[in-house]
Order: C-alpha cells, then sequence, then structure tokens
C-alpha cells in the first residue's frame, strides 16, 4: 500500500525543496530573465533580441531546400514580428519533432495611422487599444514609445523613446478626485473609453499665437529633426505605447518579478534560452515564437499562419519526410502564463484547481469558456506524458485551470498546433495582475518553467 504522501495529490511550495545551490542558478536565470525584458517591449524587439542571441550561439537563417544534418542550428526571421528556430537533432524527422510555441506580443495601446492631434492648448496621439487591457490600468501611467515607421521609399526608421532614464515619458491624463463625483458612478469598464486613451505629448507651441496648429506643428517638428518623418508616415508606422517601467524585483526577499510583458515573455525567454542551449538533441527542437496571440493569432506572424508549415516543410522536405508524418509524431509545449491563486481576489478562483505563486510550472489541460469553448482540451494521454517527464527530470509543475467555471476564460496558441495534429498542452508560468501593466511572478516559477521546456526539448 503506498503511503499518505503517494495516495494523495500534494503539491508543495518550491521554497521548502529547492537546494540554497539550485535557487542560486534561479537566481541567475532570473537576471538574463529581467534583461531579456528591458530590451524587449514589443514583439519586434523581442524578435530582435532573440535573433541577437541565437545568432550568438551558433544559429543562421535557414536556407532554402538545404539538406539539414544533426546539431545543425537555423531559424526563420518572419518580417521582424515573430521568429521560429529549430536544432536539427540525430533522429529521422518522421519521428516527430519537440516543440515549445510561445508568443512575443504583450496588451498595449497602439498609436493610431493619424494619431496628431491638439485641444487645449497641448498636443496629443490618440490610441487604438491591443489585446485584453482594463483601460483604467493605463491613465497617469509613465509611458514609453516603442515602434517602427516605414516610409515611403521603404526605409524603416526605428522609434524608442522613453526606455533611457534621460528620456522623456508620455501620459494619459486622468481626473481629480475632487471633480470625480459623476466618474465615480460609472462602472469600471464604463469610467475609460477607449476613444479617451490619448496620450499627452506636448504643450510648447511653435511659431506664434495668431498661427494654427501650432502645438502639432512643434511636436512635427521635433519628429522630423530626430528621425526624418512627416505627420504622414504615422500612416506606416506601428508605434506602441508600453508602460515606460523596467523589471523590478519585488518584496522584501526579492522572491518576485514585478515587469510589463510577463505574459508571454516570461515562457518565451524560457522556450528561447533552453533552445539556445542545446547541442545535438535526440529529436529536431523547435521553438516558435509568435505574434498577434493577444488578438486571436491571427495574420503572417501569428500561430494560425502557414509561416509555421513553410518553416517545418523547408525541414522535412530535403530528407523526403512527409509534413503530415513529421507532425502526427511531434509533441509541443504551448508556453503560456496562467494566473496565479490570488487572495485579494479569492472569489474567482476554485483553490483546489488554480496554481499557487512559487510552486511551479501550470500544466493547464484546457483553457477556453463556457464548457472549455475554444479549447483543445488536451488528451489525458498527453496529460500523463508531460507529468511523468516532469516528474523524471525534476520539475515542479502543478496542474491548474483559469479561474473558476463560468467565471471568465481565455485562449492560447495551442488549439492551433493541436489543429495540425500535433498534440500539443499548454504550460506555463502563474502570474499576479495579468495584462495589468506591470505583471508579477514568482522567480522560482520562471525558472521550473526554463527547466520544463529543456525537458521537452530531451524527449
Ligand atoms: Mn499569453
Ligand atoms: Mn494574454
Amino acid at each position: 500500500m503506498p503511503d499518505k504522501d503517494e495516495l494523495l495529490y500534494t503539491r508543495k511550495n518550491i521554497f521548502d525543496t529547492m537546494s540554497e545551490e539550485d535557487m542560486t542558478v534561479a537566481e541567475a536565470y532570473c537576471e538574463e530573465y529581467k534583461r531579456f525584458l528591458d530590451n524587449g517591449k514589443t514583439e519586434r524587439e523581442c524578435v530582435k533580441e532573440a535573433i541577437k542571441l541565437a545568432e550568438n550561439n551558433g544559429f543562421v537563417p535557414l536556407e532554402r531546400g538545404k539538406k539539414l544534418t544533426p546539431g545543425a542550428k537555423v531559424y526563420m526571421d518572419i518580417g521582424g514580428k515573430a521568429v521560429i528556430l529549430a536544432v536539427i537533432g540525430k533522429k529521422s524527422l518522421d519521428q516527430g519533432v519537440n516543440i515549445a510555441a510561445a508568443h512575443v506580443d504583450a496588451p498595449r495601446l497602439d498609436l493610431k495611422q493619424v494619431p496628431l492631434y491638439e485641444d487645449g492648448e497641448m498636443a496629443f496621439f490618440k490610441t487604438h487599444y491591443y489585446g485584453g487591457v482594463k483601460k483604467y490600468q493605463w491613465v497617469a501611467l509613465p509611458l514609453a514609445l516603442h515602434g517602427v515607421v516605414i516610409k515611403k521609399d521603404g526605409t524603416a526608421v526605428d522609434i524608442v523613446i522613453g526606455k533611457d532614464e534621460k528620456d522623456p515619458i508620455f501620459m494619459i491624463t486622468d481626473l481629480l478626485p475632487h471633480l470625480s463625483k459623476d466618474q465615480e458612478k460609472k462602472t469600471l469598464g464604463e469610467a475609460f473609453s477607449g476613444e479617451s486613451l490619448n496620450i499627452l505629448i506636448g504643450s510648447r507651441p511653435a511659431g506664434e499665437e495668431k498661427d494654427k496648429d501650432r502645438l502639432k506643428l512643434a511636436v512635427m517638428k521635433i519628429l522630423n529633426e530626430r528621425y526624418g518623418i512627416t505627420e504622414e508616415d504615422f500612416i506606416s508606422a506601428e508605434i506602441e505605447a508600453v508602460p515606460a517601467m523596467c523589471a523590478r524585483d519585488v518584496g522584501f526577499d526579492r522572491s518576485m518579478i514585478g515587469a510589463y510583458g510577463h505574459d508571454n515573455r516570461s515562457c518565451s525567454f524560457a522556450a528561447l534560452k533552453a533552445i539556445l542551449e542545446l547541442d545535438t538533441p535526440a529529436k529536431t527542437a523547435v521553438c516558435v515564437l509568435v505574434d498577434k496571440e493577444e488578438i486571436g493569432s491571427d495574420g503572417v506572424s501569428g500561430m494560425q499562419s502557414a509561416v509555421f508549415e513553410d518553416f517545418m516543410e523547408e525541414l522535412c522536405e530535403p530528407h523526403g519526410v512527409k509534413l503530415r508524418d513529421c507532425f502526427k509524431a511531434s509533441f509541443c509545449l504551448s508556453g503560456d502564463v496562467c494566473n496565479a491563486f490570488d487572495p485579494n481576489f479569492p472569489e474567482v478562483s476554485e483553490k483546489q484547481n488554480n496554481a499557487k505563486l512559487s510552486y511551479g510550472i501550470g500544466i493547464l489541460k484546457y483553457t477556453g469558456a463556457h464548457g472549455k469553448c475554444g479549447s483543445s482540451d488536451a488528451s489525458a494521454e498527453v496529460v500523463a506524458k508531460l507529468r511523468a517527464l516532469f516528474e523524471a527530470k525534476g520539475v515542479v509543475w502543478q496542474i491548474t485551470t483559469l479561474g473558476k467555471v463560468d467565471q471568465g476564460g481565455g485562449g492560447t496558441v495551442a488549439k492551433f498546433m493541436a489543429n495540425r495534429n500535433i498534440a500539443t498542452i499548454d504550460a506555463g508560468v502563474p502570474v499576479l495582475s495579468m495584462h495589468a501593466p506591470y505583471e508579477i511572478v514568482s522567480k522560482l516559477d520562471c525558472y521550473m518553467t526554463y527547466k520544463g521546456i529543456q525537458a521537452i526539448y530531451e524527449i
């Protein structure tokens, strides 16, 4: 008869089992992760950083029609907004590949295509939010502008203002409490409208009092001087207003990290670092860092894109392996964050089935909403395979769901992989204040997610 510990499913806080030595390793991992966060505030910056790190580790761009041999390290840059990396394994591709897929986009405010206007002798940018944001969280918050302007001749101008401590930052104003009588009667969702999220960018006019548009003109003069752009160039620009704050340790004990974009750079970085460190795995390892997850995974750089088939076919074809044979033998860990139980909001979680902070990588059998709708719902066989693997490799894990039944819901890229006939399951870092401009994670959960993805690449 097994003892009580075996008979009952018990979860343990990693702090109660992890050695001091391992904690030092986890701490070093998190320092690297924080640097990645600070260098990657947008999907483009994350992809740029990932490619830089990959090239430093011997990865080269994938060449068409080239037969790759075990140990080869290749990547495909998808328009600077997504990247797929692979390390070729010893086994034939018809035995499948091991995939870690994670998204690098994050909720934010995008500038509209005609963003500039003036009102009350102040200059503003109009925005359109991207992904699931709680609008009230984005006012009275230091914002930085990161992005790219593509000029008519095709040249790209990178824009980063607000990252450097000496840079100015930008803000959306909020109403003073003294005059908020009416505002306070509104619901959380109604109090701030999407059209009111206008970013204050200047207050010093150009020219003389009688001139028109002098606030707008003053801003464009600065931008033209610094970047050589005109107002029309915003039409072909992707400029994102993101929180200006850097990643910081949270708590007296420094056990947590506060930052913008843990969803989902905590899993992206884990997947990236794990593949960069591979030598020659048994099966080919594939790391997919995609864009557009927060708005449904559509488009060329999203997980539904045929670009994934394109990449995989380039690996398979020269070896005479059918893509469908490769897919059906493959395994994918969809690395995405989950919600950590928050004692300030216990009513939304069912404790027994909700991830806890510092209890390890959270495995989700399913996501979705209203009766698991929109979820690929990994099979029990796939869950069994993953828990056995994690146990064997010393990865601390926990099973979790996204809150109480019918409390809400969400999705990830998992279903888009599963729909390709690839055995797929979600797992990732539990997060507090998910989708807020500054989210919180446990350092040890981040480290366990990295160890978990390492284990996937060793199947
Ligand atoms: Mn996510
Ligand atoms: Mn998200």
